[in-house]
This record gives structure tokens, C-alpha cells and sequence, in this order.
């Protein structure tokens, strides 16, 4: 069986390469001159920052993503943070279960059976899957401003969304008490981008950089690509979004209630702050989440467990915030003070190294979390990718699930315990 991939992102790579052990003859058109696309290292001043993601996995080990690289035999290594998350709250950075002496014994109490209920798979449905989760939560445990703050950060950090529908916080909840918190990369994300590309080589599939698809004729069952070649195949991967896609193949071969859906689908938007300090790791392997802040969300600091990612004498930390408006230049300008608020010696100390910002053709997620995905509707062509993650999937995890349904759709393994 001969399958296209079209775009070397994580999703591309991870799906190639369980396709490449399957025996099936598999080939990747990138267009970039490198592999990874938003997941993988970007050297910039000595430091390993990166194109996209924060060097992290949102569930560590112990999630699909990491479960997936196991099945493949991927030599990388994760490792859990701990603890699992630190709050920036009243001037102080605390341990996150600390985080519970904000609320009153009857919050407390109603927190604890929330977060029983969610564990055992009671969810909202309906009406209440659909509303605001920020809301939900508050109707749950009571109008409590350090928990909307927390939930704030938490999803501004991990979505880059400042809310999203109960249903699928619900089910982001449960899959942090079913799998854990984040983990570091070890050597940041091309040491997985990098060893999903080798599987694929090494097991006979192959990479083309600097080669664009402009077209798919699903009639022919072809790729055509920008430099005029064109490629069959029995099965395509599509790593370029839902959109992307129903463009390469011609908007007329897709029925108008489709078209409606697929236009709707909205991005998640942020900026990320890549920050440099002098001196031995501050925060080591764990998330703060910001709640004094303005704008940033949440931050890390990748080189507590990869110092090879700074150069000698240098931490690297990665802030970030979701998108609030579209005007960029005030949005930095905030994100910038708050920065100064959690680093008031920052001037002495470092400096912002780079600020990225990631909107339109290259946003956070293609398709925000909580928006309902359905199969792509044309036979032989998957989606895979932050466009095609079933809920409660956080990013790369949401990505790893996504393949999980390809693989299964494809007949290439059952994966059923995994869906959150
Ligand atoms: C600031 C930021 C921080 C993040 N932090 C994290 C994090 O810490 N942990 C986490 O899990 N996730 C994180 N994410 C999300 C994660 O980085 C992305 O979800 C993920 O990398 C997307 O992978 P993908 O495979 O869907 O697509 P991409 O990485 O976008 O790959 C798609 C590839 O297709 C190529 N392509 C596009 N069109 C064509 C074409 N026509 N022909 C050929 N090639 C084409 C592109 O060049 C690209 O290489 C973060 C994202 C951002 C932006």
C-alpha cells in the first residue's frame, strides 16, 4: 500500500511512522527545509527555543503520546515534572496543592466531589456540555475568584483559550487525574521530532524537504506537487489542517453543509516569551501558573532538565498568553509588563530573547480545543494533527489520540481505553 503524507509535523511523523512499520510504502512531502514543523528546536543565540510548543508534553510519561513513542521504540526520554504544577498568586510562587487554602471548607468539599464525579466518568452532557466551562465551574463549586483565575491561566497556558466548553474541560480534567501533569523533553522537542523522522528512514519511508503540495486529485488518486511531479497513492495523510486540505482537493468536491462546518472552525491564538536568565535553573521541572498577571498564562523552564538548551551560565524560560485582541503591539506590550511583574530584576538578571507570535496560518492549534471534529468525509484521506484531536486531547496528546482513530480506522491497532 502506498501512502502520501503531506506535511512532516508531529502528527505526519508520528502516523508515518507506525504506517512505515506496517509495511506500507510511505512517503512525506515537507515543504519547509526541515522536519517538525511547530514541534521542533530553533536555535536562536545559543539557545535551543523552539518553533512552536514549550518543549513539554501536557501529560508527561504517562500519556498517549509518550505511550505511542513506546510502541515504536523511540529512544527519547520524558520526564514527569514535579511537582505537577506551581501557582503565582499574591506575589508568591507556590506549590499547587497550596493552592487549596482559597477556598471555603463548602468549596472545598464540592471541589473534591467534582473532581470524584469527573474521575468516574460523570460528565456534562447536552445543555451543560455547551456552556462555558469557567461557568460551569463556578455553578459547581461556588463564584471563587482564585479558582476561575487558576482555571484561566491553566487553560490560557495549556489551550491558549481562556475558556472552553464544560464538556471538553471535563474532559481535560479527567485526563490529567487519569495520566498526570506535563513533562520535559529531554533535549526539547526535535529529540522526538528528530527520532520519529529516523524511524520513518530507517524503516524505509521517505522524507522530502522543500517539497510543497499544491494539489490532490482524489479522482486519480494523486499529489501534485509545486515543482510539477505528481505521487499516487492508496491512502493520504493530511498533516495541514482541515481547511488546508479541503483546499488542496477544490472546495467543489465537498457538499455545501461541510463547507459551513469547516469554515466555522476557529484557531487558538498566543504569544510566546522566550526569556533568558543568568544563573542555575529558578523554577526547575514544573508549570507556573500566573495568576497575578494580566496577560501571561503560565510558564517553564525547559533547560532544568536539558541544560544543553542554554548556553553555560543561562537558564531558558518559555512564558506565554493567549491572543485577547487582535492589536499585537499592545498585547506584547502587556505580556511584557507581566513579565517584569514575575521578574522585577529582569534587567540585571537576563532578558527576553525572542517573542514569537503565533496567529492566523500559524496559530497554537489549528482548531481550538472544544470545536466538534467530524471524519473527513473522503474516502481513503485522513486528517491527522491539532486539527483533528477528540476531546480532552491537549495538543500534542489531542495529536497522539487523533492518530490513535487513524491507525484504528486504518486497521493498524485498537486503542479504545485511550479516549478521555
Ligand atoms: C507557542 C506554542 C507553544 C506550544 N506548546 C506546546 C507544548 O509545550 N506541548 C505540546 O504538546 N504542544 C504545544 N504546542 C502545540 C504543538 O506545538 C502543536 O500542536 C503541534 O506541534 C502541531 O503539530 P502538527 O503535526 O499538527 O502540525 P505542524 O507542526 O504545523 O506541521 C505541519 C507541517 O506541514 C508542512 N506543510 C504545510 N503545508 C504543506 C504543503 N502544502 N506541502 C508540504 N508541507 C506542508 C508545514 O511546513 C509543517 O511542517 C504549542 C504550540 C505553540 C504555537
Amino acid at each position: 500500500m502506498k501512502a502520501v503524507v503531506i506535511g512532516s509535523g508531529i502528527g505526519g511523523l508520528l502516523t508515518s511512522s507506525f504506517l512505515t512499520k506496517n509495511d506500507y510504502e510511505v512517503i512525506v512531502f515537507e515543504k519547509a527545509p526541515y522536519v517538525g514543523g511547530r514541534f521542533t528546536n530553533l536555535n536562536y543565540k545559543g539557545f535551543d527555543l523552539s518553533t512552536g510548543a514549550f518543549h513539554m508534553l501536557p501529560h508527561g510519561e504517562d500519556g498517549p503520546l509518550a505511550y505511542l513513542l513506546k510502541l515504536l521504540g523511540a529512544n527519547v526520554r520524558i520526564m514527569n515534572s514535579n511537582p505537577k504544577g506551581m501557582i503565582f498568586y499574591d506575589g508568591k510562587t507556590l506549590h499547587y496543592r497550596e493552592g487549596w487554602k482559597y477556598l471555603s471548607f463548602t468549596e472545598k468539599a464540592r471541589a473534591t466531589k467534582l473532581l470524584l464525579d469527573v474521575k468516574r466518568g460523570k460528565l456534562p452532557e447536552g445543555e451543560e456540555a455547551e456552556m462555558s466551562g469557567r461557568e460551569w465551574l463556578k455553578e459547581k463549586i461556588g463564584d471563587n475568584e482564585f479558582v476561575d483565575l487558576f482555571i484561566k491561566s491553566f487553560l490560557g497556558w495549556a489551550d491558549s483559550v481562556l475558556d472552553v466548553p464544560a464538556g471538553e474541560l471535563a474532559r481535560e480534567i479527567k485526563a490529567a487525574l487519569k495520566w498526570g501533569g506535563p513533562g520535559l523533553v529531554k533535549g526539547g522537542c526535535s529529540a522526538i521530532t528528530g527520532e520519529l523522522a529516523r524511524i520513518v528512514e530507517r524503516s524505509g519511508g521517505k522524507i522530502l524537504t522543500r517539497k510543497k503540495a499544491v494539489e490532490i486529485d482524489v479522482d486519480s488518486k494523486k499529489v501534485i506537487t509545486a515543482d510539477g511531479e505528481e505521487f499516487s497513492f492508496d491512502v493520504l495523510i493530511s498533516n495541514v489542517g482541515i481547511k488546508e486540505t479541503v483546499e488542496l482537493i477544490g472546495r467543489r468536491n465537498f457538499d455545501r453543509e461541510y463547507l459551513k462546518k469547516v469554515d466555522s472552525l476557529r484557531p487558538s491564538e498566543g504569544i510566546k516569551y522566550n526569556v533568558a536568565l543568568k544563573g542555575k535553573p529558578r523554577i526547575g521541572n514544573t508549570v507556573v501558573f500566573t495568576l497575578d498577571t494580566e496577560r501571561i498564562n503560565g510558564y517553564n523552564e525547559p533547560s532544568s532538565v536539558s541544560p544543553e538548551l542554554a548556553p553555560e551560565g543561562y537558564t531558558l524560560l518559555m512564558l506565554h498568553h493567549a491572543l485577547q485582541s487582535r492589536n499585537v503591539k499592545a498585547e506584547r506590550k502587556k505580556g511584557i509588563e507581566d513579565i517584569y511583574k514575575i521578574f522585577p530584576n529582569l534587567d540585571g538578571e537576563g532578558e527576553i530573547l525572542l517573542i514569537q507570535t503565533y496567529l492566523d496560518g500559524n496559530p497554537v492549534n489549528r482548531v481550538a480545543s472544544g470545536q466538534t471534529v467530524e471524519d473527513f468525509p473522503i474516502p481513503d484521506v485522513h486528517i491527522v494533527g491539532d486539527a483533528y484531536r477528540p476531546p480532552g486531547g491537549i495538543e500534542v496528546e489531542g495529536i497522539a489520540l487523533g492518530v490513535m482513530k487513524t491507525l484504528e480506522r486504518l486497521g493498524l491497532g485498537s486503542f479504545s481505553g485511550w479516549y478521555p
